[in-house]
């Protein structure tokens, strides 16, 4: 299993970091854990093929973790992609990310496209095969309009366990007993108290 951070920054563009996308690539599969705005930009920066992406899993619906779908979405239209593309997250997810593709480019949710976009929404603990991943999300403390995960990502008898952006809560140490990596995130007091959800 080969681990990537694409991106490891905030909302903010603190420290001058691509927004969260940490890429996974296991059994001849790739996948992305979170997809912020500028995960298009860091993919084309760090050379990853954003054709390749098999499936993208998201632990909460703010915009520095999903907020890059619409744009994975439109690359693949426009380089005639044909493999299907998953994108997994809390419920909700898909009205979250079709939303937010109208709003920032109109009418591209009627494009008929040569791939099909998956939407899969994740359930509290309930394991989910994405190709040869199996993902399990674990509820966690972080307002975001829709449930927000931890994420238990496992393949080849790997096991990546990701915070996602929760204050501290006991459930973690469920969400990486046995694993491999464990990767936190820490939103600041600052990120926040600086954006309209209350949190980054
Ligand atoms: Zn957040």
């Amino acid at each position: 299993m080969r681990v990537r951070f694409l991106g490891s920054g905030d909302a903010l563009g603190s420290g001058g970091r691509f927004q969260t996308c940490i890429h996974v690539q296991a059994a001849g599969a790739q996948v992305l854990l979170d997809c912020g705005a500028s995960s298009l930009v860091a993919m084309r920066r760090f050379g990853v093929d954003p054709q390749a992406i098999d499936a993208v899993v998201l632990s909460h619906l703010h915009g520095d973790h999903f907020g890059g779908v619409p744009f994975l979405i439109l690359d693949a239209q426009f380089k005639r992609r044909t493999r299907p593309l998953t994108v997994a997250g809390p419920p909700g997810v898909e009205a979250r990310v079709r939303a937010t593709m109208e709003v920032l480019f109109p009418g591209s949710t009627a494009v008929e496209r040569r791939f099909v976009t998956r939407f899969v929404e994740l359930a509290d603990r309930l394991p989910q095969g994405l190709g040869p991943f199996t993902v399990t999300p674990f509820p966690v403390v972080h307002a975001s309009g829709a449930p927000s995960f931890a994420l238990r990502l496992a393949c080849d008898g790997k096991v990546i366990a990701y915070s996602g952006d929760t204050e501290w809560t006991e459930v973690l140490l469920d969400a990486a007993a046995s694993s491999s990596t464990s990767t936190r995130r820490r939103c600041s007091r600052t990120a926040r108290g600086s954006t309209a959800a209350g949190s980054s």
